[in-house]
């Protein structure tokens, strides 16, 4: 069995076929599947979701993108959600995008520390989206580092999903206890960068994802992702780092069962 942290159901790309795709997820070994909302909206639908699957969990929270629109009672909205329903088990994403910038680079900053103490307040932990201008530079990571710093003593857990960084982000990650959630792009030909990282990531802190339904594995590529792809990234994780598929499946499914109190 394994954990699907990070996906997007309540997208309309799946209006036609979610509850096959659901279904196929769970035949295919995905036995539990984290939808992450990215709006308000897609908060009150993933909490919906979560509610009507005994196998779906929900995280609530607001994209970068729309950092800018958050206004104070949508975070309120987002703490009944959470605080009112069982299925809730994170605050996500939430985070730092400066690679589409659709909201000013302080406002995302402020939006984010606002969901940083919502998640503090919860005891909820945070799925952490970040994405930086180009490839060289580091400022989305540096900025999120520095304000999980400064927030150190109020026992923050969190992951930082679609993992992206260079070796020495992740080794600060790694020092501020976060688990690294690596999606299908790691089985991309021209992933090198991708997969030496992975190569540094130690099994005990490692979360799989797809991030359905973008990043489909390079044998599906160009198509809609789904959760029960997850089987392509298990098995380039496999040949990557040397360990047994049955181990990658084990250690990560405890290691998200462990991180959203399942
Ligand atoms: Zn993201
Ligand atoms: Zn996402």
């Amino acid at each position: 069995m394994i954990i699907d942290s990070h996906c997007h159901l309540d997208f309309p790309q799946y209006d036609n076929d979610r509850d096959v795709v659901i279904r196929t997820a769970h035949d295919t070994g995905v036995g539990i599947i984290i939808n992450v909302a990215s709006s308000l909206a897609s908060s009150f639908k993933s909490t919906e979701l979560a509610n009507s699957y005994n196998n779906i969990y929900a995280s609530c929270g607001i994209h970068p993108h729309d950092a800018a629109a958050v206004a104070d009672e949508d975070l309120d909205k987002i703490k009944d959600l959470a605080t009112s329903n069982k299925k809730v088990v994170a605050i996500g994403e939430v985070g730092l995008d400066f690679y589409k910038t659709f909201s000013p680079r302080d406002v995302q900053e402020d939006t984010f520390i606002k969901f940083v103490n919502l998640a503090s307040d919860l005891k909820l932990p945070l799925i952490i989206h970040c994405r930086e201008a180009d490839y060289k530079s580091r400022d989305a990571a540096r900025a999120i580092i520095r304000i999980l710093k400064e927030n150190i003593g109020k026992d923050l857990h969190g992951v930082m999903h679609c993992f992206s960084g260079t070796k020495e982000v992740l080794a600060e990650c790694l020092d501020l206890g976060l688990y690294i959630s690596y999606t299908c792009n790691v089985t991309f030909k021209k992933a090198d960068i991708l997969r030496e990282a992975l190569k540094e990531t130690p099994i005990d802190r490692l979360l799989l994802e797809t991030d359905a339904p973008f990043l489909a594995p390079q044998a599906k590529r160009g198509q809609r992702n789904e959760p029960a792809y997850l089987t392509y990234l298990v098995e380039t994780i496999s040949q990557v780092t040397g360990v047994d598929r049955e181990e990658i499946e084990k250690v990560t499914t405890a290691n998200a069962k462990n991180l959203f109190q399942l």
